[in-house]
C-alpha cells in the first residue's frame, strides 16, 4: 500500500508542514474547507480506523496531544475548532492511511452530510 500520505512523509511530494515530530506530521489540505484545515497523520501507517490494533489505541491519545498543541499554537482554543475522522466510503474516506481533520476559523455550520 502506498498513499499520498506516504509520499508527503517521505518527503516525496512537497506540502505545507504545519508541525512534524517523530511519530506525526501535520500538513494544511490542498483543499481546505475552513480557513484553517489541517491533517493530522501518524507516520506509523494504518489504513482505516478500523484497523487500528489494541496496542496502537495510544496514537489515538497522542493525536488528541497534538490538536491541543495546534489549537493553542493557533489560537482557536478559545474560538474553537472542530475534529473529523472519515472512514471508507459512506464516511466520506477517500485517503486510506488514517488522519484527522482539524478545522477552525470560521464558525462551521452543524450539518452533517
Ligand atoms: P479523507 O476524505 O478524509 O480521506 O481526506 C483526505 C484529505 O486529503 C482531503 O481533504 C484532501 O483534500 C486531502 N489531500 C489529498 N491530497 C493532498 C495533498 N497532496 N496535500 C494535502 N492534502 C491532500
Amino acid at each position: 500500500m502506498n498513499t499520498i500520505f506516504h509520499k508527503i512523509i517521505n518527503k516525496e511530494i512537497p506540502s505545507q508542514i504545519e508541525y512534524e515530530d517523530d511519530n506525526f506530521i501535520v500538513i494544511h489540505d490542498i483543499s481546505p474547507q475552513a480557513p484553517i484545515h489541517l491533517l493530522i497523520i501518524p507516520k506509523i501507517f494504518i489504513a482505516t480506523i478500523n484497523d487500528i490494533s489494541n496496542n496502537q489505541l495510544y496514537i489515538m491519545s497522542q493525536m488528541l496531544k497534538i490538536v491541543q498543541i495546534l489549537a493553542v499554537k493557533l489560537q482557536v482554543d478559545q474560538t474553537g475548532y472542530r475534529l473529523i475522522m472519515n472512514c471508507n466510503p459512506d464516511g466520506g474516506q477517500t485517503v486510506y492511511y488514517i488522519h484527522m481533520h482539524f478545522l477552525a476559523g470560521k464558525q462551521l455550520n452543524s450539518h452533517f452530510g
